[in-house]
């Protein structure tokens, strides 16, 4: 810091005083996590400073032998982390993960056959018409995804995102009464819609999900099943998720983000089989320009971590202590959606203390527990305000806690939304001695998924 600080101070305070903040709070959201020293002091480092486009030992650049090496490491621990057939570790984030996936399932689906029917090796080759006719096939498919209000993540199909915008979408939820995931439903769905890609995988699903049944329902449609494991990948990893509940052995492609369950740098990465293989690795330059060789050094750190015996004792203790969560909330009578939990996930209505989720989420800060507001199936107050709050588990079980911690968190939980009243103050500024809040009654009907 004190490097930092000759240079630009405040930056040197923001860092320290980020960290001062994350210790003096309880972090709750679901996504977010601890990463270790190692992993921290890695992502420092000079290879931050080189160019590497292209793949191991085929690069657009000289003097990318290091680079090769981490590359080649992080790939080969995601490999045997995850029993993956191929894992391409360059993408930079989520997004990105599944940005790749898309388009590599789009080039091994649709590009590579039309290729073969007109006669090409590769889309330079055709004339201004084929390529017009071919672009118009890659941009009429089909994906059926996850919607956002049951769990889903944006990146599935919403409207607003590029991936509702690149293909023709359609959502499946979950059942109204249960807030599960109906497996018919979903098979029905896909049946009439026919999509060329099905996504599994979610943000605030506080279930496990059957991948075996989603790669069933795949196979019947012609589909191709893609799971984006980014929330409980450190749940596969520490094999508290096995079997059907495993989505490696079942999807072609996997995407995951790096640094939540699986206590890593921030960043993205894709699994998949040896058929999908050729057209993952070609994710830069297809979506990806020059990847960020020092998060791959410190993906490679941290896949070596969750390698060890220690990661599956953290990871089943990520699951145990969401149960612990959840049953501290239900004996107090809070609502889950669910009424539960079987992953490293709780999503609290909170519609039942009178709140919205945004006036809940600026309660809990105010008393120093950090989480966030989250849609809860079929939503009545939209994407901003929403009626839920989720919460989760792997950083704070990094920090130790366990089931007595977890009981008391959920106590103070309830403590705090029992305690707080809608007000008429500003939002996201509570008064500290009475919670009283903005976001008045008003405000909770107005659908503001439009500002997302
Ligand atoms: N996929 C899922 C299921 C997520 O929950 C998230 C992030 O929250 C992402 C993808 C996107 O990850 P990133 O923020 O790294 O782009």
């Amino acid at each position: 810091l004190e490097a930092i600080a000759t240079v630009e101070p405040r930056i040197a305070e923001a860092t320290r005083q980020e960290l001062a903040d994350q210790r003096a709070s309880l972090k709750l959201i679901a996504s977010e996590n601890y990463a270790s020293p190692a992993v921290l002091l890695t992502m420092g480092t000079w290879f931050s400073d080189k160019y590497a486009e292209g793949t191991v030992g085929h690069r657009f650049y000289a003097g990318c032998q290091n680079v090769d090496t981490v590359e080649a490491l992080a790939a080969e621990h995601a490999r045997e982390l995850f029993g993956a057939e191929y894992a391409y570790v360059q993408p930079h984030s989520g997004i990105d993960a599944n940005l790749v996936a898309y388009w590599s399932i789009l080039a091994h689906r649709v590009e590579a056959p039309g290729l073969e029917k007109l006669g090409a090796k590769n889309v330079n080759e055709l004339s201004e018409a084929d390529w017009e006719s071919l672009r118009g096939q890659l941009g009429n498919q089909r994906l059926l995804g996850m919607s956002l209000d049951a769990g889903g993540h944006l990146t599935h199909g919403f409207r607003p995102n590029i991936s509702g915008k690149m293909f023709y979408q359609h959502q499946y939820g979950t059942d109204p009464e249960t807030g599960l995931l109906d497996y018919d439903s979903v098979a029905a769905k896909a049946r009439e819609f026919k999509p060329l890609i099905i996504v599994a995988g979610y943000s605030a699903y506080p279930r496990r999900v059957n991948f075996a049944k989603m790669r069933e329902i795949a196979d019947e449609v012609g589909a191709t099943l893609m799971v984006d494991m980014a929330h409980f990948a450190g749940l596969v990893a520490g094999k508290v998720f096995t079997g059907d509940e495993d989505p490696v052995p079942h999807a072609q492609v996997v995407t995951t983000t790096t640094h939540k369950s699986l206590r890593g740098p921030r960043g993205g990465m894709v699994l998949a089989t040896e058929e999908f293989a050729p057209e993952v690795d070609r994710g830069c330059p297809m979506v990806l320009g020059g990847p960020l060789s020092h998060m791959m050094a410190a993906k490679a750190v941290a896949l070596a971590e969750a390698r060890q015996d220690s990661f599956r004792t953290y990871a089943q203790r990520v699951a145990d202590n969401a149960k612990s969560l959840a049953d501290g909330f239900l004996k107090r009578g809070a609502r889950l959606v669910t009424g539960g939990t079987d992953n490293h996930l709780v999503l609290v209505d909170v519609s039942t203390f009178g709140l919205t989720g945004r006036q809940a989420e600026s309660a809990l800060l105010d008393a120093g527990v950090v989480t966030n507001r989250n849609s809860v199936p079929a939503d009545p107050n939209g994407a901003w305000y929403t009626s839920g709050v989720r919460l989760g588990t792997p950083a704070l079980t990094t920090r130790g806690f366990g089931h007595d911690e977890f009981d008391r968190v959920a106590e103070l939980i309830v403590d705090v939304l029992s305690n707080t009243e809608p007000g008429t103050t500003k939002a996201g500024t509570p008064s500290k001695a009475s919670y009283v809040l903005g976001d008045g009654v008003a405000a909770k009907t107005k659908d503001a998924s439009a500002e997302m």
